[in-house]
C-alpha cells in the first residue's frame, strides 16, 4: 500500500524552501490523498526557523485558502510542529507534532539537531562528556511533554541520532540505551500519542535511516503503538522521500498497518501495509 500523504510539511512561512502551494502541487503530482502543513510554531529561541508570531494568521489563512481551492482534489490539513519550548497554543490547528529540539543549559539552550560542535561542547562542559546523560535528559523532556500535553503525534522520537551519527556520543546498540528506549516507549504509549516515522533526515542526506530507529519501532509495534509516516519535508521535490521503503520496513518490524491523515473527514485513518 502506498502512503500517499504527509503530515509534516514546512514551507517558506518557517524554514522550508517551497511555498505552501508548491507543496500542494507536488502532492497532487504524486497522487496524494491528503497533505498536512506543520510549520514550526512561534517560539522565542531560534525564532528565524519558525513562523513569526505576527505571521501566524497569514500562515493559517494561506493553508485554509489552499484547502478550499483544492478541496475536490486533495484533503488539506492545518497543523503545526510545536516545540516543547514554543509559546504557541495548538487549539486552532487540526493537529500538531510535539517535538523536542532543545535542552535547557546553564546559558540558554543546546540544539539537539543543530551544529554538532555546539552540542559536543554542551555534553563536554555540562554533562561530564556523557552522551547517555544527554539522551536521558532529552527523553525526560519528551516524556514530560507527552504526559502534560497528550499530543496526537510525537515528532522524530530519537532526534539526537542525527548528531550521534557524527559525534558518536552514545552506543545505540548498548543494553543500557535499549532499556531506556523501552521505558520511554511505555511511557509515551500511556499518553496515547502516535509516533511519527520520519524520513526527513534521509532526504537531506544527514542519516541513512529514519527516526525512530529500527529497534525502537520494533518495540513500539510490540506495545501496539500507532505510527504515521512523514518526510519532514522542507522542499516540495522530496515530499515522499523514501516512502516507498517504509511499508516493507514497518511490516518487517512488526506492524500490519500505518496511519495517515484522512482522505475525507476523518483526521487520521489506518491503512494496511
Ligand atoms: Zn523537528
Ligand atoms: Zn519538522
Amino acid at each position: 500500500m502506498s502512503i500517499l500523504s504527509n503530515c509534516h510539511t514546512h514551507t517558506e512561512f518557517c524554514d522550508g524552501r517551497s511555498t505552501a502551494e508548491e507543496m500542494v502541487l507536488s502532492a497532487l503530482d504524486k497522487g496524494f490523498v491528503s497533505l498536512g502543513f506543520s510549520s514550526h510554531a512561534p517560539q522565542k529561541y531560534d525564532a528565524p526557523y519558525c513562523v513569526a508570531p505576527e505571521k501566524e494568521d497569514a500562515y493559517c489563512a494561506e493553508i485554509l485558502r489552499l484547502q478550499e481551492k483544492y478541496r475536490d482534489r486533495i484533503r488539506i490539513y492545518l497543523g503545526m510542529e510545536r516545540d516543547l519550548f514554543s509559546c504557541a497554543n495548538p487549539d486552532r490547528y487540526d493537529y500538531y507534532l510535539a517535538s523536542v529540539h532543545y535542552i535547557p543549559t546553564f546559558s540558554g539552550y543546546a540544539s539537539v539537531d543543530g551544529l554538532a560542535e555546539n552540542l559536543a561542547n554542551y555534553i563536554k562542559n555540562e554533562l561530564n562528556g556523557s552522551g547517555f546523560a544527554f539522551a536521558k535528559k532529552y527523553f525526560e523532556l519528551l516524556c514530560g511533554y507527552a504526559k502534560a500535553w497528550k499530543p496526537p503525534i510525537i515528532g522524530h522520537f530519537d532526534l539526537f541520532r542525527k548528531n550521534n551519527s557524527k559525534l558518536h556520543f552514545l552506543d545505540e546498540e548498548s543494553t543500557a540505551y535499549k532499556d531506556m528506549v523501552v521505558q520511554v516507549l511505555h511511557f509515551i504509549r500511556e499518553s496515547g500519542a502516535m509516533l511519527e516515522v520520519n524520513t526527513g533526515a534521509t532526504a537531506r542526506g544527514y542519516m541513512e535511516s529514519q527516526y525512530p530507529n529500527d529497534f525502537a519501532l520494533s518495540q513500539w509495534a510490540k506495545l501496539g503503538g500507532e505510527v504515521i509516516v512523514s518526510s519532514d519535508c522542507h522542499n516540495a521535490e522530496f515530499l515522499n522521500c523514501n516512502f516507498d521503503k517504509m511499508p516493507a520496513l514497518l511490516e518487517k518490524l512488526g506492524f500490519d498497518h500505518t496511519v495517515r491523515l484522512g482522505a475525507n473527514d476523518t483526521l487520521f485513518e489506518r491503512i494496511p501495509l
